[in-house]
């Protein structure tokens, strides 16, 4: 049977674009891919390259107010919004113009449209033609999600904040989550007074309770109004303003509201369920090891397998997917240790298990310290660090690392390293420290701060 491709991919964010490539111009598979949106997809356009941007953006007051601490003449003007807004832009249209240019490079056919599937073979594009292809591959990430009760209410979400025409004077942040967090220290850092609810105890539920626990002191020292254990209650419009009232009888007038307040995959109407692929309850797409969906010659990547929804995940996952179908080499991404970092003010990096998790699957013991770094201290902050690492008692394996510090993102990045060859608590002691920095603390930990045995 002939296709009129190889491969059609849909969705041009990360984990697409990753697997059109390397299907086109390594393995020299015909390839089609359709994008209904901007090519780049999330990460790109409205996710983490903007985002990373607006968290340079907003750390230069504290490092104006850390010069003049260090005997500079530094004043700050106010922040233009618009002049950064527009150059934000230019530079997110030169990113997808470089996305773009790689696939044409590699000879791979662009449709600027919608796609769906209609049959295990055949998609179909939203001006009704119908391409063939021998494999499909599902790479439409997905979108955020405001609770029903607040939806149509002029509020935020992460896909809006970058187009806002202003920068508001007073922001609610719902959720606790990865964006969330991030964007309330963002605003904070902009001199937006800033407000964050989250429903439970503690944000960024799952990661280390001391490193959470660490950071929402210091977003809180930083000047953002955290509220534990606080959700909506009522909102209502007022003036050009949003009037909200808490679950726990706070009340107050924003300039604006954001909900960060979950993403669910972009499965809907896509024609699955038709085809016998069964949909989990969020709409995340079931695929194995191989990313290899119920019908054969279908595979999902990236978030709308809702796996690990972070973009060298997504890349790993396109990567594997193209060395699997076309390169004949099968391979698959393993899941269990994926670096990451929230950019918060201080920023949170962290990889393997968080004492908690480790501590259920037996003996561990946790070595941790929190410190005031020399670069904030003498600037007269009261900020603090914290290098944690929690190592298996029968193996001396180093099972999690985690660094809330300035710059943790890239510190975690090579404690990923050693993690992923298997690293000891005797390889971090026998490593010279790096003096004077912060990470040094990571090898110099001697002593264990508590054992736990059980
Ligand atoms: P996406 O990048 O979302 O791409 C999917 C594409 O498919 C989109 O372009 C969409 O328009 C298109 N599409 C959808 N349906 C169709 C259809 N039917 N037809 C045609 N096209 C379609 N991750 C990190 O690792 N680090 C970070 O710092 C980070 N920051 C983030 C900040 C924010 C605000 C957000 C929202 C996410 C962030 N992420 C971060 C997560 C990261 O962006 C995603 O994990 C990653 O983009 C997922 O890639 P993907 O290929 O699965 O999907
Ligand atoms: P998360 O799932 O991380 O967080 C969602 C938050 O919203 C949680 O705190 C959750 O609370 C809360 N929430 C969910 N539903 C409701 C509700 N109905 N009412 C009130 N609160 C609610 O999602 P995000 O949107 O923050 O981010 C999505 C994903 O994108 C992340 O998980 C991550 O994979 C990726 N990402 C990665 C980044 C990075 O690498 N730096 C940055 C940004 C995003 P609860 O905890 O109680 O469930």
């Amino acid at each position: 049977m002939s296709f009129d491709y190889d491969l059609f991919v849909i969705g041009g964010g990360s984990g697409g674009v990753r697997a059109a490539r390397i299907a086109a111009s390594e393995y020299g598979a015909r390839v089609a891919l359709a994008e209904e949106y901007r090519m780049g997809g999330t990460c790109v356009i409205r996710g983490c390259v903007p985002k990373k941007l607006m968290v340079f953006a907003s750390g230069f007051p504290g490092a104006v107010a850390d010069a003049q601490a260090y005997g500079w003449d530094a004043q700050i003007g106010a922040f233009d919004w618009g002049a950064f807004r527009a150059k934000l832009d230019t530079e997110l249209t030169r990113l997808e113009g470089i996305y773009r240019a790689n696939l044409d490079r590699a000879g791979v056919t662009v449709h600027e449209c919608r796609a769906t599937v209609a049959g295990p073979h055949e998609v179909r594009l939203a001006d009704g033609r119908e391409i063939s292809a021998k494999h499909i591959l599902i790479a439409t990430g997905g979108r955020p999600v405001v609770p029903e009760k607040w939806q149509g209410m002029g509020c935020m979400t992460s896909n809006e904040v970058f187009l806002m025409d202003r920068l508001p004077k007073s922001i609610l942040i719902v959720g606790g989550g990865y964006i969330a967090s991030e964007f309330a220290c963002i605003f904070n850092g902009l001199g937006v007074k800033t407000t964050q609810f989250y429903r439970g105890a503690q944000i960024l539920r799952g990661f280390d309770e001391e490193a959470r626990g660490h950071i929402a002191d210091e977003m809180c020292a930083n000047g953002v109004d955290l509220h534990l254990g606080t959700d909506v209650l009522e909102m209502e419009g007022r003036d050009g303003q949003t009037w909200v009232k808490s679950t726990t009888g706070h009340d107050a007038t924003y300039d604006a509201v954001m909900f960060a307040t979950g993403r669910r995959p972009n499965s809907d109407g896509l024609g699955l369920e038709a085809l016998g692929i069964e949909l989990k309850p969020n709409g995340a797409i079931p695929v194995d090891n191989y990313s290899q969906t119920a019908v054969p010659s279908i595979y999902a990547v990236g978030d709308v397998t809702d796996r690990a929804n972070l973009t060298p995940v997504a890349i790993r996952e396109g990567h594997a997917f193209a060395d699997t179908v076309f390169g004949g080499k099968p391979t698959y991404f393993d899941h269990g240790l994926i670096p990451t970092a929230v950019f918060t003010q201080p920023e949170f990096g962290t990889v393997g298990l968080s004492e908690e998790d480790a501590r259920a699957k037996g003996p561990v013991d946790v070595y941790s310290a929190a410190f005031r770094p020399m670069h904030s201290l003498f600037a007269g902050r009261n900020s603090r660090a914290l290098m944690k690492l929690i190592v298996c008692t029968a193996t001396d394996r180093v099972l999690g690392c985690h660094i809330v510090a300035d710059h943790a993102g890239e510190m975690i990045q090579l404690a990923g390293v050693t993690m992923s060859m298997g690293a000891t608590k005797a390889d971090f002691d026998r490593t010279l420290a790096v003096h004077p920095s912060m990470a040094e603390e990571l090898v110099t930990m001697r002593t264990a701060t508590r054992s736990h045995t059980d």
